[in-house]
C-alpha cells in the first residue's frame, strides 16, 4: 500500500469527531462515505459477511475513540504490549496474528486519542521502579498507520521528551523517511520484521519487499534509532531450508556495518488457526496453504503450532545458518 492510500469507505464514531485527529481525518476524506456506528467493536453489518469479503474489508477504515487501555506483560523485546492508536491493518498477511482475536474484522481501525494513551505510558514509565519498554505496535503496523495519521512521528517526538522508558514497535513498511529526522534520543526502538522474498510474495500481501525493508532499517539506524530484526514467521513450507539460509545471507550482505553491530534479533515460528484456514481458503483460494497436519499440531483454542521435534530441528537450523554470518549472542530468543 502506498502512502497515499485512499479507503473506499469510513465507518465512524461520531464522538470521535470531538478530537483533533478525527476533524482532520473527516477533511482528509471527506468526498468518501462516512457511515456512522455505534461502536468499532460492533460493526454488525462486517461481521456478518462472507469470508470470501475479506480483502473487501481490508478495504475500509474504521475511526473511533479506545476506551480499554488494559496492558499485557511481556517478557520478550518489552516489558508490556500496550494497545495504542490502530488496530488492525489493511495489508493480508495469511498468518496475521491479528485475525485469531479480530477475525474478519481485522481492518485497520484508527483510534483518535493518542495523548490520553500517550500520557498513560508516561505515567506508568515514570512510577515504574525500573526502566520499562512498552511495545506500541502489537497490535498493528505504525508505520504504515503513520502514513495516514503521522501518530508515530508525534509519538516519537512527545516521548523523547519524557524521563524514563522506551517505546518500541514491528513494522513490515518501508515508509519511514519522515521518521529519519526526528528529535528521538533514542528512546524509541525500531525492529523490521523479514523474510524471504518468496514468503513475503506468497504469503505476505502489501508489505514491502524485503530489499526496501532492509534500506529501510538501515536507514533508521544511521538515524540514530536503536534497531531490533525479527526473522518472523518462520513458515516451515517446501525448500524453506534453502529460502532461510539465502535470507541470512542477503542480509549479511546487505544490512550496513552500523546493523550488524547493533541489532539484536528475535526469531518466531509461525502460530496459525482455525480460523486463519477458514478465511484464507474462500478469501485467497489459489494462495499457498500454510496448514500441515504433519508438522503442526493443536495448541488451544483452535491454535496450530509446530510440533515439539519439528520445532527443535527449526531451532537448531536457524541457530547454525545464523552463526555463518553473526554473532549467535545477537539472537534475544526463538519462540
Ligand atoms: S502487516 Fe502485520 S498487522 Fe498487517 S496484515 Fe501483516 S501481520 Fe497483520
Amino acid at each position: 500500500m502506498q502512502p497515499n492510500w485512499m479507503p473506499k469507505k469510513i465507518y465512524y464514531e461520531p464522538a470521535s469527531l470531538d478530537y483533533e485527529l478525527g476533524r482532520t481525518l473527516f477533511e482528509k476524506y471527506k468526498t468518501l462515505p462516512w457511515i456512522p456506528i455505534e461502536s468499532h467493536n460492533r460493526i454488525e453489518t462486517l461481521r456478518k459477511s462472507e469470508n470470501s469479503q475479506f480483502p473487501e474489508l481490508k478495504q475500509y477504515l474504521i475511526i473511533g475513540v479506545r476506551k480499554t487501555h488494559h496492558y499485557t506483560p511481556n517478557y520478550k523485546s518489552s516489558d508490556f504490549l500496550v494497545p495504542y492508536t490502530s488496530s488492525g491493518c489493511s495489508a493480508m498477511c495469511l498468518y496475521c496474528y491479528l485475525v485469531c482475536n479480530y477475525n474478519k474484522c481485522s481492518y485497520l481501525r484508527l483510534f483518535v486519542n493518542r495523548e490520553q494513551m500517550l500520557e498513560k505510558i508516561e505515567r506508568t514509565a515514570e512510577r515504574a521502579e525500573r526502566e520499562l519498554t512498552f511495545e506500541i505496535g502489537s497490535n498493528s503496523d505504525l508505520v504504515l498507520e503513520n502514513t495516514i495519521t503521522h501518530n508515530l512521528e508525534w509519538t516519537i517526538e512527545q516521548f523523547a521528551k519524557s524521563k524514563r522508558g522506551r517505546l518500541t514497535f514491528p513494522t513490515k513498511f518501508d515508509f519511514v523517511e519522515p521518521l529519519l529526522t526526528l528529535d528521538h534520543r533514542r528512546k524509541t526502538i525500531a525492529r523490521m520484521s523479514v523474510n524471504p522474498p518468496e514468503i513475503i510474495r506468497r504469503v505476505e500481501f502489501g508489505t514491502a519487499p524485503l530489499d526496501r525493508r532492509i534500506a529501510a532499517v538501515n536507514r533508521l539506524c544511521e538515524a540514530g534509532y536503536p534497531v531490533g530484526l525479527l526473522i518472523a514467521p518462520v513458515i516451515l513450507t517446501g525448500n524453506w531450508k534453502e529460502l532461510y539460509a539465502e535470507l541470512f545471507q542477503t542480509l549479511a550482505q546487505s544490512l550496513s556495518e552500523k546493523v550488524k553491530k547493533e541489532m539484536f534479533v528475535e526469531m518466531i515460528l509461525m502460530t496459525y488457526s482455525y480460523v486463519h484456514r477458514a478465511i484464507n481458503r474462500e478469501a485467497f483460494p489459489n494462495a499457498i496453504d500454510l496448514y500441515d497436519a504433519e508438522q503442526m499440531t493443536g495448541r488451544g483454542r483452535g491454535k496450530y503450532c509446530y510440533r515439539p521435534g519439528v520445532r527443535t530441528q527449526a531451532e537448531e537450523f536457524l541457530r547454525s545458518e545464523f552463526a555463518k554470518y553473526f554473532d549467535p549472542a545477537k539472537i534475544l530468543y526463538i519462540s
